[in-house]
């Protein structure tokens, strides 16, 4: 996911479609005619996995992935995980030959998606990266809308680098806002390796569904913070 030369920028985009998935297809169609090319990654429940959106989605020249959540869904099991895994994975397959697969964070739940790669590999199904596993963030800088800004790692229980996050803080490449963000982009502030995580269920350009969408993810990130303290 990250070879490529030193001197040459790039961007991974990437979207996690945790609902509203008509949302995502409204991005996808703004990114395709701005020439751009992301990645979507649905879940399994029908708050996210919605064929025509996947189906319009791919044919955008987007690329499709599994946001996968198999441990909380089969309660820890490992076993039972991996099996489900597979299940969801052909499913999607069905619309985009599947070849990047990325964590659903779950804050909320108690099992980490990812200690299912402590027995089984993603890579025996033809699975060629895993944001969280696969990445080399001494290389790429990670930028994600988890907590409805841009320095949201802050109250993140699962979507941020440990280890370098602090580094990143420490040179300054932290923006809270949007603006703010295009500005540092703007003016090249920005690390030539960047991934860009956001969830299109979060932006809008309603004036009622922003404040809505404000007032929530305020609510989330109290309860995130006191989930935090509790670890
Ligand atoms: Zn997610």
């Amino acid at each position: 996911m990250t070879s490529c030369r030193d001197d040459e920028k790039f961007v991974i985009l990437r979207h996690d479609v945790d609902a509203k998935p008509w949302n995502s297809l409204k991005t996808a169609q703004i990114e395709h005619s701005l020439g751009a090319k992301a990645t979507y990654y649905f879940r399994v429940g029908s708050e996210s996995n919605v064929p025509e959106v996947i189906r319009s989605i791919a044919k955008l020249g987007h690329e499709i992935g599994y946001h996968y959540e198999d441990m909380s869904l089969c309660g820890g099991d490992v076993d039972k995980a991996w099996s489900h895994f597979q299940t969801w994975l052909a499913y999607f397959r069905q619309y985009y030959a599947v070849e990047t697969i990325c964590m659903h964070g779950a804050p909320t739940s108690k099992w980490d998606g990812k200690d299912l790669w402590k027995k089984y590999d993603y890579k025996s199904l033809g699975i060629i990266g895993e944001p969280y596993m696969d990445t080399d963030y001494s290389d790429v800088f990670y930028l994600t809308d988890t907590g409805r800004c841009w320095d949201g790692y802050k109250v993140s229980v699962r979507d941020k680098i440990p280890g370098y996050q602090d580094e990143w803080t420490k040179a300054g490449l932290t923006w809270h806002t949007t603006p703010q963000l295009i500005r540092a982009i703007e003016t090249n502030q920005l690390p030539k390796h960047v991934m860009i995580t956001t969830h299109p269920q979060r932006w809008t350009n309603s004036t009622e569904e922003w404040y809505k969408e404000f007032v929530l993810q305020k609510a989330k990130n109290i309860v995130k913070r006191i989930l935090l303290m509790m670890k």
